[in-house]
């Protein structure tokens, strides 16, 4: 278990961790980093450095650092990926809203700038102000955990529903 979660403690604040890139690593290793899914174009983990709880990161298997470096094939699958982790989310976590987007560059608020990536964020009325959580948030391994078991297979139906091709880690490096 503690080995499972070991890298959801590492907080995104500050960059990247040393040895590279935190997405091009959740690539290698799916399970350690929490991805939920994975499409043709590019996957869906839970961010390790929540806004809030179910707080969802949709990636690309590219390497880039902005919207404007990704192909039509890419904004569309990333776009299908953030439609079925929203028809998840309803599903499982009935959010009232959703906050929405992405930070280019570190300027921007990007703690891993050089990869892009966009938020997806579940919102109910009254939670905490979406800023002060950014300002003060301390990582819950349990409760990422419970969040990932119950996001995990209600991802995976909708993925199945909206006819997005899931693939293995194999066909994932072959995109690359
Ligand atoms: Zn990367």
């Amino acid at each position: 278990m503690d080995r499972i979660w070991a890298p959801w403690r590492m907080a995104y604040v500050g960059g990247p961790p040393s040895e590279g890139c935190v997405f091009c690593q959740a690539v290698e290793d799916p399970d350690s980093f929490g991805v939920l899914t994975r499409g043709v174009q590019g996957f869906v983990m839970l961010n390790a450095y929540p806004y809030n709880s179910g707080h969802l990161l949709v990636v690309p298997y590219s390497h880039v650092p902005s919207i404007v470096n990704l192909g039509t094939e890419e904004l569309c699958g990333l776009m299908q990926l953030v439609q079925a982790s929203m028809e998840a989310m309803e599903r499982c976590l009935r959010p009232q809203g959703f906050n929405l987007g992405a930070n280019i560059g570190s300027v921007a608020g990007a703690g891993i700038a050089e990869h892009v990536h966009l938020h997806v964020v579940p919102r109910w009325q009254g939670d905490t102000n979406f800023m002060s959580v950014v300002a003060d948030t301390r990582v819950v391994p349990e409760a990422l955990q419970a969040c990932a078991e119950r996001l995990k297979p209600v991802l995976t139906e909708v993925c199945e529903e909206l006819g997005l091709t899931m693939t293995t880690k194999e066909d994932a490096h072959s995109h690359e």
